[in-house]
């Protein structure tokens, strides 16, 4: 736990808003754009150790929460043929679609079940031969290469009772749009430090030189996060607008050459509809042709045009706004009343990087793990 510790050591984060303190002399709202990084910073109560004069917006970090209605509409449907293994990440069960999700669907009947790892679904595959294993693979740049490694086997393994079907969405693409908004809020950027692990930060540099705004490459632990934030003020206070990195035990300028080889070779960029904001072009990540036998949708003749994609949230939800950095989850007059992880309203009330599931786990109990 050593590597974990130091950076949840309460004398550094001490020094740390200290040193934030001193620099910030004007209002500034900072968004990240991870959900392991929201509810990082709402278990450890970051955003109220913060002066004042810093807001944090939390962003379209949780693939779970903007995968589209349309999309869970699809996985129900096709789940709900007798021949077919509906998986997924537990998170996907809860995710509401325009009538039910996939929970209501396995009380209707559908074999739907919760992996752990795209790589479970192949081994079930092999072992079900007369049936037909789909896994719901949603995830940005960091979860992709996972599922991407499971397609390869089960070609290794000449399975062909095994397919996915994909919500990939991919960050620079979301940071663009969202700077692009006519009235955005958003000054700075902490850039998810997974996600770059695996691509890397050098496709961040034209989006800060284009919008003039920091984005820092930030971490997840308390330390980490309130560095990237110290870094993102530094900037902003000095007018200036570049990329650093405030995660380089982990994060280089190249990423992971392999992982990002494997993404080339296997998807291609696509227009991608995101759940409470809408389409952003080459936002997203399909299978190339060469792995078409894998996807679900052309196999069941369920293909969905991204223009045809339903991107509303559910209309009393505010999510997207919240992702657009508009509004707080304490604007949401549903929080925790009439939405909760029992019975939910919108899709971040139920996914382990929901921005809604964070404060309603943490609003009374902050973490105290504290070294
Ligand atoms: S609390 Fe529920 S209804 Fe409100 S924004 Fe979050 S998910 Fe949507």
């Amino acid at each position: 736990m050593k590597h974990l510790y130091e950076y949840r050591n309460s004398e550094q984060v001490k020094r740390l808003i200290q040193a934030i303190d001193k620099v910030v002399l004007n209002p500034w709202n900072i968004m990240e754009i991870c959900g392991g990084q929201t509810h990082s910073i709402v278990r450890y109560g970051i955003d109220e150790m913060l002066p004042d004069k810093i807001t944090l917006l939390h962003g379209p970090g949780c693939p779970v929460c903007v995968t589209p209605i349309t999309v869970i509409d699809k996985a129900i449907e096709i789940a709900l043929k007798p021949y077919v293994i509906m998986t997924s990440f537990g998170d996907m069960m809860r995710v509401p679609g325009s009538q039910f999700d996939l929970l209501h669907a396995k009380a209707k009947g559908a074999d739907v079940r919760v992996l752990y790892s795209t790589l479970d679904a192949i081994d079930l595959a092999e072992k079900n031969p007369e049936r037909e294993v789909v896994f719901l693979a949603v995830g940005f740049e960091t979860t992709v290469p996972l599922h991407l490694t499971a397609i390869k086997e089960a070609k290794r393994r000449k399975l062909t009772n095994f397919s996915v079907i994909t919500s990939l969405f991919t960050v620079p693409a979301a940071i663009d749009a969202i700077l692009a908004e006519k009235d955005c809020k958003v000054d700075g950027f902490l850039a998810a430090g997974h996600v770059c692990a695996v691509m890397g930060y050098h496709e961040y540099h034209p989006l800060a030189e284009k919008f003039r705004k920091p984005i820092v490459v930030t971490g997840f632990e308390p330390v980490d996060l309130l560095y990237g934030i110290y870094q993102c003020i530094v900037q902003l206070e000095n007018k200036t607008g570049k990329v650093e990195n405030a995660y380089q035990r982990i994060v280089t300028e190249a990423g992971n050459l392999k992982m990002q080889e494997l993404m080339k070779e296997m998807l291609v960029p696509a227009d991608q509809a995101w759940r409470g904001i809408g389409k952003i072009d080459k936002s997203g990540l399909k299978l190339a042709d060469a792995f078409k036998d894998f996807d679900a949708l052309e196999k069941f003749g369920a293909s969905i045009h991204t223009q045809d994609i339903e991107t509303i949230t559910q209309t009393r939800c505010i999510a997207g706004d919240i992702m657009r950095g508009n509004k707080q989850v304490a604007d949401c007059p549903f929080f925790g009343v009439k939405c909760t992880p029992e019975y939910p309203i919108g899709a971040p009330m139920v996914s382990t990087e929901g921005v809604c599931a964070a404060y309603y786990s943490y609003t009374n109990f902050k973490e105290q793990a504290w070294s």
